[in-house]
């Protein structure tokens, strides 16, 4: 099965199981809006519920906001996305389909990287054993050529875009034969700007309305709540503000289900800290963010490092956590050091003095920045993606199953009679009337147990509880592991605990 294949499964599986729907579906959608189905919304509350307790509750230093979407017009002035918050387009005429430029040019780099990949892998099948992969890459030529017209194509591009030289982005992509992926053809229109921000207006009189914008990003809602947090949190530099919201974005481009959507939703924290100190906290951020992925089982081989070549108008360094996701490895996280852009503009245009004094240094200071920005939906779909499992059982059997994370999942434990009679039932209610209020549980007896099993499968719930007649005698019952399958016998009076010791959210956090 094809990478594509899977990631098509992956989504009927989503909305099949009511994880995500497309948006006004009754009126055939709207181009990437979804929502989120009653198990969606629980995945995705479990997701963003570990961003915030990792971020704010295990840290001292940094604390929690929740800032308007609307904003003052002049923040996204002063931030820039007003005058720079563009992407490249570029349409095909032939399919008339319309592209990112700078996308285009990614993925036939990405292309380019999977060819000397193969080179790679040829090299270690010949010389087996004693194959040297860094030595191999420094000195085959085949490879060496092929790195060299990677490093030009990159370079270049990051050059033209960042001087806004469309004209060679769009030579670039005549030059490589960059071809429409849907029709292959190569007749492309030129390249131009496309600012990505919604407006409305705001006022209930025509004549009085303002413009204001949808916020692209909720950094800048802890830019300008900046000096509130400080004077009544009583943090001292450094110090970070993270919040959680919806962002939008009029994305050119929207094809990859919920990877790319015009309203999502982004888990952010701007971290403050002495100007000169911000490497070191870049470095400190990106490690702890890595951490935090692997914290969350995703495998080290579906997560890379991806540097930024060319530099938002903000930043001094900035990298991607980038994953593997079955279109390709994609950008999950950002980690940003945005120097002290964004409060000193915010600075200049309120006219307000955003400034830290630092009794350490006794001196007054704009504090540099270091961002973590990750996406919500897209972690969802990570995660959705890495734990997507189709198992052959033998016997011309076979089950779906979401080998999710359990603190993650939905539904924690389900409670089963394994009959509808002799009082199982209510021997069973009674023990998911004790679970409902520590976990999200779920109790069913209709179907046999095994359909009742396959359906906790698919929906990735790590533990069913089954009461059977000899629970009526000896109160035992039987706990059911997901992954495994596996069954023991264990005292109802010892369900609660059992539950809590392997689902539990805080057995994560203590390894970050
Ligand atoms: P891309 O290059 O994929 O457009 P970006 O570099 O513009 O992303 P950032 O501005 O760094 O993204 O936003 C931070 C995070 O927000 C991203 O890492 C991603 O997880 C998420 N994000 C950005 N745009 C979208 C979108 N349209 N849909 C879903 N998530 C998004």
């Amino acid at each position: 099965m094809s990478d594509q294949d899977t990631f098509k499964k992956i989504i009927s599986h989503a909305k099949e199981y009511g994880f995500v729907f497309p948006s006004s579906e009754i009126y055939d959608g709207l181009g990437a809006v979804y929502d989120y189905g009653p198990n969606g919304a629980e995945l995705k509350r479990n997701i963003k519920d570990f961003w915030w307790k990792s971020m704010v509750q295990l840290n001292e230093n940094i604390v929690g906001l929740d800032a308007a979407i609307f904003m003052h017009p002049k923040t996204w002035k002063a931030s820039g996305h007003v005058d720079a918050f563009n992407d490249p387009l570029i349409d095909n005429k032939d399919s008339k389909k319309r592209y990112r430029a700078d996308v285009l040019i990614e993925d036939h780099v990405e292309k380019m990287r999977q060819k000397v990949n193969k080179e790679v892998e040829k090299g270690r099948a010949k010389f087996g054993e004693s194959f040297d992969e860094t030595q191999f890459r420094a000195t085959n030529p085949n490879v060496l050529r092929s790195q060299e017209k990677i490093d030009q194509v990159e370079g270049r591009a990051a050059a033209s875009l960042a001087s806004g030289d469309l004209a060679d982005i769009k030579a670039l992509i005549e030059e490589q034969g960059i071809a429409c992926p849907e029709s292959g053809s190569k007749n492309w229109t030129d390249v131009r700007q496309f600012n990505l921000m919604f407006d409305t207006k705001l006022g209930s009189v025509a004549g009085d309305a303002a413009t204001i914008y949808l916020r692209p990003e909720t950094a800048q809602g802890i830019f300008v709540n900046f000096l509130n947090v400080l004077n009544t949190s009583r943090q001292r530099i450094p110090f970070g503000i993270a919040q959680i919201g919806k962002a939008f974005r009029n994305e050119i481009v929207a094809r990859q289900f919920i990877f790319r959507m015009r309203e999502f939703e982004q888990m952010e924290m701007q971290f403050f800290v002495r100007p000169g100190t911000q490497k070191q906290w870049y470095d400190e951020w990106k490690k702890r963010r890595m951490a935090w992925h692997r914290v969350l089982g995703t495998a080290e081989a579906n997560l890379r490092w991806h540097d930024h070549q060319n530099l938002a108008h903000y930043a001094d360094a900035a990298v991607d956590i980038e994953f593997n996701f079955p279109f390709g490895f994609k950008e999950l996280e950002g980690i940003h050091s945005r120097t002290d852009f964004d409060l000193s503009r915010h600075q200049e245009l309120s006219g307000k003095k955003l400034q830290y004094f630092d009794p350490e240094l006794e001196q007054n200071y704009i504090p540099f920045v270091v961002e973590t920005s990750i996406g919500c939906d897209r972690t969802f779909l990570a995660v959705l993606c890495q734990a997507y499992c189709e198992e052959d059982l033998g016997d011309d059997k076979s089950r779906v199953v979401l080998k999710l994370p359990p603190a993650l999942a939905p539904t924690k434990v389900a409670v089963f009679p394994l009959v509808r009679k002799d009082g199982l039932p209510e021997a069973a209610l009674a023990i998911f009337n004790d679970l409902r209020f520590e976990f999200d549980c779920a109790y069913e007896e209709k179907d046999s147990i095994g359909k009742r099993y396959r359906r906790m499968d698919a929906i990735g719930t790590p533990y069913c509880i089954t009461v059977d007649h000899d629970t009526l005698i000896d109160q035992m019952v039987t706990i059911r592991e997901r992954d495994s399958m596996a069954q023991e016998r264990i005292p109802v009076s010892r369900v609660r605990e059992i539950v809590r010791e392997r689902v539990d959210m805080n057995s994560l956090l203590k390894q970050l």
